[in-house]
């Protein structure tokens, strides 16, 4: 493909948080699109980029009107400008006069930062004629934005039908993510360790599935872990029980068995009288929790057995964290899973960290230097684990 001398539009996800000041307080997805555009600066390209920051629409002013003193994405400008090394311009709107006037005095080697895609009302709904615009603005478009890839947007999906397939393709981000879903997905090295947590089985139920098929073991914990327990015929007290799934619950382990697949929950939890940092807690039989108590975490022998499996696979997916990580007294849990997946890593076998909350907590440790691949896109990336087409991944390679 020809970058030289050419306008490209490249999509990222600049979604960062900012704080009361409008700084950004975590830059990780700005710095995952840097090799992109860095890669098409060196070839010579003159990059337009484009991204969305927040719900602007769902957070209206009073008034009714957009917040954009709020959402801007000149908010990025400065830390852009910053891990580039180079000055960024910023145009006011995303496809208007003033986005149309500096891309046109856009010069190779120059960059350009439109306005939030989600000002306009037709992002979000795939609108054809704001795709059509976007598209005019560029010789060549580019998806490096994985994190919003299962959304069928303007600027993410129908964009890339302006564009003949020599002249449309993948950044590198987007690249690597896709190869290291393919990795775990198509002939993984044995045994095929899963881990799934967090708060609900009915976020993770085409997952669950898909991986029965999959691994060899799933290891399963968090708030989800009691739908399965009580469906065992547990006794769980006042922790996380989704009774609309206890069918799924039993049906999914049917599955599971009849497949030789092993499904690991937690033998002891430790149990909270309150939904709160600072509650009483024990450690208790995760099938034995007294009523008014509740399993905010897995317990220790748990723990043990979990990193046992953890460490003896070949191959590791982890999904969503064992317990209410965010509350350090109910975070050890979690905390062991982390640490047995970089040990596991250490010793040969390949890790994907795939979903916000457990990347979240990888961080938070410090331990993502130690794992083979932390995924920047949480419901990307389950819903490309569990079989499902991406819009925005169709769009580059569908002609
Ligand atoms: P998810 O986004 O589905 O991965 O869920 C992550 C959330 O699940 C985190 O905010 C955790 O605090 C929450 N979570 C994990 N374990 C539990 C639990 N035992 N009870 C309630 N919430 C939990």
């Amino acid at each position: 493909m020809k970058f030289k001398d050419k306008k490209v539009l490249i999509r990222v996800d600049f979604n960062v948080p900012l704080d009361e000041n409008f700084q950004v307080t975590d830059d990780t997805r700005i710095r995952g699109a840097l090799p992109s555009i860095k890669r098409l600066l060196e070839r010579g390209s003159a990059v337009i980029i484009m991204s969305h920051l927040g719900r602007p629409m769902k957070k209206l002013k009073e008034d009714g009107s957009i917040d954009k003193e709020r959402f801007t994405l000149a908010h990025v400008v400065p830390r852009l400008s910053q891990l580039l090394g180079q000055p960024v311009q910023f145009a006011k709107d995303t496809v208007g006069p003033d986005a149309q006037a500096k891309v046109q005095a856009l010069k190779p080697g120059e960059v350009l930062l439109l306005e939030n895609t989600r000002f306009e009302p037709g992002e979000k709904t795939g609108d054809k004629e704001l795709a059509q615009k976007m598209a005019n603005l560029a010789d060549v478009y580019v998806n490096d934005a994985f994190g919003t890839a299962h959304r069928a947007h303007a600027s993410t999906a129908t964009i890339a039908s302006f564009f003949p397939k020599d002249k449309k393709t993948f950044g590198l981000l987007m690249e690597k993510e896709i190869a290291n879903a393919n990795k775990l997905l198509n002939h993984p090295e044995r045994p095929v360790t899963a881990i799934v947590g967090g708060a609900k089985v009915s976020d993770k139920m085409l997952l669950l599935d898909k991986l029965i098929d999959l691994a060899d073991n799933i290891i399963i914990g968090g708030g989800m872990a009691y739908t399965f327990i009580r469906a065992n015929g547990g006794h769980t007290g006042n922790s996380l029980v989704e009774e609309e799934r206890l069918a799924l619950a039993i049906e999914l382990q049917e599955k599971a068995h009849q497949k030789g697949v092993n499904i690991y929950l937690p033998i002891d939890s430790i149990i909270a009288d309150e939904f709160k940092e600072d509650a009483h807690s024990l450690v208790a039989q995760s099938d034995d929790i007294p009523d008014g108590w509740m399993g905010l975490d897995i317990g220790p022998e748990a723990a043990t057995q979990f990193s046992e499996v953890i460490k003896n696979s070949k191959t590791i997916l982890w999904n969503g964290p064992m317990g209410v990580f965010e509350m350090p007294a109910f975070a050890g849990g979690t905390h062991s899973i982390a640490k047995a997946v970089a040990e596991a890593t250490q010793n040969g076998a390949y890790s994907l960290i795939g979903g916000g909350d457990s990347v979240a907590a990888i961080n938070q440790l410090g331990l993502a230097d130690q794992v083979s691949y932390v995924s920047t896109g949480g419901g990307a990336m389950l819903k490309f684990l569990e079989g499902s087409p991406l819009p925005g991944i169709q769009a580059i390679e569908e002609g």
